[in-house]
């Protein structure tokens, strides 16, 4: 099993390697970064935004079409939104195995400070891997340095480690073996 993550071509260049490694390293399972093949669906004109549950949908009918089964995280860098919420770094839906995040809000340069790679690149690892973490079942977290914590601001999520608290990694290694066995039964 492998983790597939759909670099799309507009969100920032040159962070795919060290993006894919971390969350590979996290999770403890395999990541591939290719060029994002999936339609860009979900657009609003009106707001500049995604709707990430309509471009999850498209990700849906891509897995269903091309017979994918394992976990696909979408990279992009067009601000996200979804119903009941003005915007998401990022949104998974565990029924379809798909998660999307949005580089949009994760740049110092969004809040009007002074940018820095490093940091989008840490924030991308954070984010990235807590939407595949939600692929292998973990709900979200109360402990504040763990990757499952759910932020509200870019202050929590720079608060959080990029690291899953023990009892995140329990579940995650019982939701791991549990796929691996699906392979071959
Ligand atoms: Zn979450
Ligand atoms: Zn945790």
């Amino acid at each position: 099993m492998h983790i597939h993550i759909f670099w799309d071509s507009m969100a920032p260049e040159g962070f795919q390697v060290p993006v894919a490694r971390s969350i590979s390293a996290i999770i403890g399972v395999p990541a591939t970064v290719t060029e994002n093949p999936v339609r860009m669906m979900g657009y609003v004109n009106a707001r500049r935004q995604i709707d990430a549950q309509i471009l999850l949908d498209s990700l849906s009918a891509y897995k269903h079409r091309h017979d994918i089964h394992e976990p696909v995280l979408i990279v992009v860098s067009q601000d996200l939104f979804r119903e009941g919420s003005s915007s998401v770094f990022g949104l998974a839906r565990e029924s379809v195995g798909g998660a999307v995040v949005s580089s949009a809000r994760l740049s110092n340069e969004f809040y009007g400070k002074t940018g820095d790679d490093s940091d989008i690149i840490d924030r991308l690892i954070k984010e990235g891997t807590h939407e595949v973490g939600h692929l292998f079942g973990l709900g979200h977290c109360e402990d504040r340095e763990c990757i499952m914590f759910r932020p509200d601001s870019l202050d929590e999520l720079d608060g959080k480690k990029k690291i899953l608290c023990d009892s995140c990694r329990g579940k995650l290694e019982t939701a791991r073996s549990e796929r691996e066995l699906d392979v071959f039964t």
